[in-house]
């Protein structure tokens, strides 16, 4: 099924390969053809593992050295595939753009309870219409693409999921104690002895109270009366219960807190995953990426603060002979790394005084 995604990939970059383009001309095509080529396709099905490294490594291998059989790759592809403010060039990695895609797809179950693909799904899967999420389906008989459309929702981890809360509304759409719509995820798990206590331990939140004058009101029936030491315990259920009762919408609805304005974008989800683990904040980047020069300017700028330019030094670590020593070809006193190339060397210093008259 994906083999004719790898055949337009391939077909294009033969296309491009003959011409003469920049870093930043490779990159330019990178961002806008390569990665929406397969749009269609990941938006729809979940990508195998072994394609999307072969995607990406034809990404990478194309904007480090087209003409080359083996180019040298100076970034690492993770750290390649960031937000430009933290160090990367600004496109992201296939396999991320697919679960983005399809995550999309569980949004707008939520958002478009009306259209005509969510009745049929409903009808197939026996969802009730007031559902805001799809249920995950284990049955292995069902449709594949849809299950693993639904693969976030079995993982508390995820960020898709994890970031999806409830917004109570009439409270006929949120389970009491299992949803996300209170400021803890889940309040069976924040209050474990209240709950085991509670009469009810199933419903939606309409089930647990009813608005009344524009305030709800809470009926939650316990099997036994509080004892002291449980009092504070019960009055912090109450708040946490309450502050999230506080906004009112028509219907219950979802927000996704991954992004400011509270609705879900494939490119938020994308910097929210890209910006996990080490996340390099240093203020040099959003420096270059300015437009203060051409982009392939940018690009050397974005490459010599990590020491990755082609001097004689970087060249000598990696392999290539035939330079005869690592010397700086103008000083021919000191090795030729990026410091000295663009800082130390004494020519160097001659072209910025003149540059810049000092
Ligand atoms: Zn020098």
């Amino acid at each position: 099924m994906w083999q004719p995604i790898l055949d337009k990939f391939s077909s294009r970059l033969e296309g491009w390969s003959g011409k003469l383009l920049s870093i930043a001309g490779r990159l330019c095509l990178i961002k806008s053809v390569l990665c929406s080529l397969p749009i269609y396709y990941l938006g729809m099905f979940l990508m195998p593992n072994s394609v999307a490294d072969k995607l990406n490594s034809l990404i990478a291998k194309f904007l480090w050295g087209p003409n080359s059989n083996r180019p040298i790759h100076w970034i690492k592809w993770n750290n390649l595939v960031k937000p430009k403010e933290h160090g990367g060039l600004g496109f992201f990695d296939l396999r991320l753009k697919n679960r983005a895609l399809l995550n999309k797809w569980i949004w707008r179950y939520s958002v478009e309870p009306d259209s005509l693909w969510r009745k049929i799904i409903d009808a197939k899967y026996d969802y009730e219409q007031s559902n805001l999420v799809p249920k995950p389906i284990t049955n292995r008989y069902s449709s594949r693409v849809w299950r693993n459309i639904l693969l976030p929702l079995q993982n508390s981890n995820d960020l898709f999921s994890s970031n999806l809360c409830f917004v109570l509304g009439d409270g006929k759409a949120i389970q009491f104690w299992d949803d996300y719509w209170t400021e803890v995820p889940s309040l069976r798990q924040a209050f474990p002895r209240i709950f085991s206590i509670a009469l009810r331990k199933r419903g939606c939140i309409a089930d647990f109270g009813s608005l009344v004058a524009g305030k709800w009101e809470w009926s939650i029936e316990l099997r036994r009366t509080l004892f002291d030491w449980e009092v504070n315990m019960w009055s912090d259920f109450v708040d946490t219960i309450d502050r999230a009762a506080k906004y009112h919408a028509d219907r219950d609805c979802l927000r996704w807190s991954g992004s400011t304005h509270g609705f879900y974008k494939p490119k938020d989800y994308c910097v929210l995953v890209a910006k996990l683990g080490n996340v390099d904040n240093n203020p040099i980047w959003k420096l270059i990426w300015q437009n203060l020069a051409p982009p392939k300017v940018e690009i050397f700028l974005w490459r010599a603060v990590q020491n990755r330019i082609l001097t004689c030094f970087e060249l000598g670590k990696r392999g290539i002979s035939g330079l005869g020593n690592s010397l700086c070809p103008f000083c021919v006193a000191n090795t030729e790394t990026s410091d000295h190339l663009l800082c130390q060397c004494i020519f160097t210093w001659q072209v910025w005084q003149k540059w810049c008259h000092v």
